[in-house]
């Protein structure tokens, strides 16, 4: 397994599902997942110049922190507990997961004695799996216009994770909803939100959500290999 050439193919790939949909070759920024991986894997990635990556755990995000240079920008991917939120608001550069409010308010009261503001996103279970965190669907706009009160929590835009399906073309449907609901809160213009970023598509699924207007994609297994 060549994780260097898996991250350029999964670029290409990147690149060739936007030219499909008429998007800038620009328009989708990879997170790459290390969740699972050692060091000297993730290294690899460092060595093709991407530093975009992403961790599920805080733990592992932590640890992985410590190991690896400054220039690493950290996205939290996975599901955050409220105590955590302490270890990784110096850390990460965008939380692509928050959905309820006892954990917007302990962001906002860390963030508060940083005296500097957490990029968040939304995370949106559309599908309503029980397995899955995340907002419904018409939960997602009045959740937002609640959390928009809090200063230093800066909602940026929506994430979600697709149900496992063998065919992504069954997931089309979720991606489709995603986006309208992306636009529906854009043209809502809820004061210091945001909808710039929609972050959905991972190894199995990442073209049809970019097909479907994502703009972060997360992925994990097509460039490390199967965990
Ligand atoms: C593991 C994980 C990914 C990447 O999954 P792959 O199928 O390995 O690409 C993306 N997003 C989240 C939230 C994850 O936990």
């Amino acid at each position: 397994m060549d994780i260097a050439s898996n991250l350029k193919h999964i670029k290409e790939e990147i690149a060739a599902s936007l030219i499909k949909s008429n998007r800038a070759s620009n328009d989708v920024t990879l997170v790459v997942v290390t969740k699972n991986r050692d060091i000297s894997e993730i290294k690899e990635i460092l060595n093709e110049g991407h530093f975009i990556l992403g961790e599920n755990r805080v733990q592992e995000l932590k640890e992985k922190y410590d190991k690896l240079p400054q220039e690493v920008e950290w996205h939290l991917i996975g599901h955050l507990q409220r105590n955590k939120v302490k270890y990784i608001t110096e850390k990460v550069r965008l939380i692509h997961s928050l959905e309820n409010y006892s954990l917007a308010q302990e962001i906002n009261k860390r963030m508060d004695s940083l005296n500097k503001p957490m990029d968040c996103l939304i995370q949106v279970n559309v599908a309503q799996e029980k397995s899955k965190f995340g907002l419904k669907v018409e939960e997602t706009i009045p959740f937002i216009k609640e959390v928009s009160l809090f200063p230093w929590v800066k909602i940026k835009g929506l994430m979600t994770i697709a149900p496992e399906v063998d065919d992504p073309e069954e997931v089309r449907p979720i991606f489709r909803e995603m986006f309208k609901l992306f636009t529906s809160i854009k043209e809502a213009r809820i004061p210091s939100v945001e909808m710039k970023f929609l972050s959905m598509g991972m190894t199995n699924d990442y073209k049809v959500a970019i097909e479907e207007g994502a703009n972060i994609v997360r992925i994990g297994s097509a460039i490390f290999g199967p965990r």
